[in-house]
């Protein structure tokens, strides 16, 4: 029986990077390895035949080398005939040995030019060359020179002989058995290497990410663990998950060296029959299979779907090879586990799971490229279905999902190729392509026919935002968040409108971010601050109350008007919080004024709908009034009239329980809203303002009717008037005259700071 122990070539895997593309990457036959023929009959076959064992010949004595070479002529140890190498001295040694390898054998004399420099070599064979496997025999001429135990066992010299005790017989044993011992050495060495190399190729795998990536790093991989060029092939079944969930049958996914034309080829159209019947064979069977000049591999891969690698050899491999190739090949096995892993984490991360369109993510990613073409000249539109929620909860949410795959399904088929659709979130639709494709008018078409859901049609419109990406300069995510920016603003329009984003919209929208986040932070700086009007009785001139105004001075000493943050507080939540703390306040600098003895009836306090929205409300009103002591008809929350029509249910309720409480209500801005007059009868307020805007409107030739028929009906109602912004003696007689009793206005003061409030007073009922 022949057999033929092969070594892997394993040094050559510490070049190869896995992930690298080693196709061009020669493989050399390195050093290490290495053929034990126990039958030559194979020489003529292959290159490493005519192999020799390296025995090299230290000493200065020429008689030694002579009788050496012949006492060892024409023998052959392991199938291999010996190649000598003679040196004489110490120095020539040091330089030979620096330019050779793999030598299996050194006859060393201790002593030639000096009496240790057979030892001072071995320190340099095995310390500075870094020569493990080479066998070392002593020789000397004196017994006495032998070397200590401790260098024999240190420096691994296997054998000290004195030079006449070495007979033929006695050498060709002792050379024997170094040989044996030295083969043995690289063959435990080779392997153990090769299996720390097929850990670390394997981990190395699995951080790969692609299956064709990682298909071709196998190919090159096996090849070097076998030290030949990569040539060879891999097939698998084409439904592994690739990111598009497309699946096939078999097919190559790698192929290298003059296999490449074969990549993506199906199994079936493999011409080559052996190839083809090999890599069906270990497919069907599951079972690697070893020839003369090729191998078939076959490991398990995602969800043991069967991956099967050829790959040609020069020659058989050995049974060792095998079990290594075994070990590699489970390994592949768990790699591949992972890659399907990592593909499906891919497939939940950029697909959505309901419509199995792409997600979020994928979209903004198909916007990135798309701005990297800017000529393309295209388009973003996302879609959201009008009234979708209300679909969910009437029909139900398996009704909601089946219309959005009959809208999924619509626009999929009717876009065609160049659309590429995604599903961003609950019923918003992202749509990315050209111009020309996306404009309004053709997307509506798409919604115009009903959508056949269980049978009956169901009519649904949408609203669109747009975006377009010709000369759009920031990222793809901003393409997104701008497209909702208008999407937002279609849907504030009315059902089925669309809005194409502007650089306007976009600059507005960032502004008033900012300015939010700035008043977050002015109000946990304590940088808002309260500002007092006083309200008087326009008859006797007396003061009868203040109403709070909120201030915000910026950092950079700017005053923020309230009508342009308090929506903005609304709009964040914040006016929660910054509501509470107004009412807190007002209430407190009220009961200062009372301590000094000078305060007037009442504290007037804006509230936001916001506000009367929150459940606890009433607990907060009520939480200042304790905390300050306030009696509770010193209070009067002033709530806008729109707020108050807007969510009459909301109000009836807690009007009631305030009213009860003793606080008074006034109705601001009264004139703007639009209140229904025996609405406004059933409402329990102590009292109207008439708006600035109608006070204004006295000096045009509008003038006072408004003012007027809102005094009048103030009276009907039995509710006390106060008229906001007078501004002229000439308002006051006017407004006074037709029997609003109450006003405020910068003619009398305008809204002024708590630490000028008592001298105000002072001097105001002084006058
Ligand atoms: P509002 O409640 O109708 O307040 C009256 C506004 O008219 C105040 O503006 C006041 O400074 C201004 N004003 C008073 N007299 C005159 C005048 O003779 N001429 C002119 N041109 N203006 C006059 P301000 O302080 O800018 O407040 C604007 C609005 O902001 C308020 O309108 C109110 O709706 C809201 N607001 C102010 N403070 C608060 C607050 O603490 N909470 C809530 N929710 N809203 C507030
Ligand atoms: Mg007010
Ligand atoms: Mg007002």
């Amino acid at each position: 029986m022949q057999s033929r122990c092969y070594i892997l070539g394993l040094t050559l895997l510490g070049a190869c990077n896995l992930g690298e593309d080693m196709s061009n990457t020669p493989v050399s036959h390195d050093d290490d390895e290495l053929f034990i023929e126990e039958d030559g009959d194979h020489e003529a076959h292959h290159p490493h035949a005519a192999r020799t064992w390296k025995i090299a010949i230290v000493d200065d004595d020429e008689d030694v080398h002579r009788a050496t070479e012949f006492a060892l002529l024409d023998v052959r140890i392991l199938n291999r005939r010996l190649e000598f190498i003679h040196t004489y001295s110490k120095a020539q040694t040091r330089e030979c040995f620096a330019k050779e390898s793999d030598i299996a054998v050194i006859l060393l004399d201790v002593v030639m030019e000096t009496e240790q420099a057979g030892l001072e070599l071995v320190g340099y064979i095995r310390d500075e060359l870094k020569w493990r496997d080479s066998r070392i025999i002593l020789r000397t001429g004196q017994p006495g020179y032998a070397p200590e135990e401790d260098a024999i066992r240190d420096y691994d010299i296997n054998d000290y002989k004195t030079k006449n005790e070495l007979t033929r017989k006695k050498l060709l044993t002792a050379l024997t058995a170094a040989i044996r011992s030295y083969d043995q050495i690289r063959t435990i060495d080779a392997s153990r290497r090769g299996l720390h190399q097929i850990i670390v190729s394997s981990a190395s795998f699995s951080v790969e990410d692609g299956i064709q990536r990682f298909a071709s790093g196998v190919i090159t991989q096996i090849a070097a663990l076998c030290g030949v060029p990569p040539e060879g092939l891999l097939c698998a079944q084409g439904d592994l998950p690739d990111e598009l969930g497309h699946t096939s049958r078999f097919s190559v996914i790698a192929s290298a060296g003059h296999f490449s034309k074969l990549m993506n080829c199906p199994i079936e159209d493999i011409a080559n029959v052996h190839v083809r019947d090999s890599l069906r064979h270990a497919l069907t069977y599951r079972e690697s299979s070893f020839h003369q000049h090729d191998m078939t591999l076959y490991f398990s891969g995602h969800g043991n779907r069967p991956v099967a690698a050829f790959i040609e050899l020069p020659y058989a491999l050995s049974e060792i090879d095998q079990q290594l190739l075994g070990v590699f090949c489970s390994n592949l096995g768990v790699c591949l586990d992972n890659l399907g892993l990592v593909n499906q984490l891919k497939n939940h991360a950029y697909r959505d799971q309901l419509l199995m369109l792409p997600n979020r993510l994928k979209f903004i990613e198909q916007i990135v490229l798309a701005l990297e073409q800017p000529a393309a000249k295209k388009m973003v539109v996302l879609i959201d279905i009008d009234d979708f929620a209300e679909i969910n909860d009437v029909l139900g949410h398996h009704y909601g999902d089946l219309l959005l795959r009959a809208v999924a399904n619509r626009m999929k088929q009717e876009l065609g190729e160049s659309i590429f659709l995604a599903r961003i979130s609950g019923d918003v639709f992202g749509l990315l392509g050209p111009e020309v494709s996306l404009q309004p008018e053709i997307l509506r078409l798409l919604f115009a026919k009903p959508f056949l859901i269980a049978d009956t049609g169901h009519a649904v419109s949408m609203s669109m935002g747009i975006v377009a990406l010709d000369g759009y300069t920031s990222s793809g995510a901003d393409a997104l968040k701008d497209a909702s920016i208008a999407l937002k603003r279609a849907k504030g329009h009315h059902r089925g409108s669309y809005i194409l984003f502007t650089r306007e919209m976009g600059i507005e929208i960032r502004e008033r971010a900012l300015l939010m986040q700035q008043l977050h932070k002015a109000f946990d700086a304590d940088r808002l601050f309260l500002a007092y009007q006083p309200q008087i009785d326009l008859s006797t001139r007396r003061l009868i109350g203040f109403e709070a105004l909120l201030r915000w001075r910026t950092d950079e000493g700017i005053l923020v008007s309230p009508s342009d943050f308090i929506p903005l507080a609304e709009h964040s939540g914040l006016i929660i919080s910054l509501g509470a703390w107004v009412l807190r306040t007002a209430c407190h600098t009220m009961v200062k004024l009372q301590e000094a003895g000078l305060a007037p009836e009442r504290m007037g306090v804006n509230v936001s709908v916001i506000q009367f929205r929150q459940a606890d409300f009433i607990a907060t009103v009520e939480a200042a009034l304790k905390d300050s002591g306030l009696a509770p008809h010193c209070l009067e929350l002033e709530i806008t009239e729109s707020v108050t029509m807007a969510s009459a249910d909301v109000f009836e309720d807690s009007l009631a329980q305030f009213k009860k409480m003793g606080v008074q209500i006034a109705i601001d801005d009264f004139g703007t809203g639009f209140s229904s007059l025996s609405y406004l009868d059933k409402l329990p307020v102590d009292r109207l303002k008439i708006d600035i805007a109608f006070v204004r409107q006295i000096d045009t030739p509008e003038g006072p009717r408004i003012a007027e028929l809102i005094t009048q009906l103030g009276k009907k109602l039995g509710l006390k008037l106060i008229a906001e912004g007078i501004e002229t003696e000439h308002h006051w007689q006017v407004l006074q005259e037709m029997g609003c009793h109450e006003g405020q206005g910068f003619l009398i003061a305008k809204p002024m700071m708590e630490a000028d409030l008592l001298d105000w007073i002072k001097d105001w009922s002084a006058r």
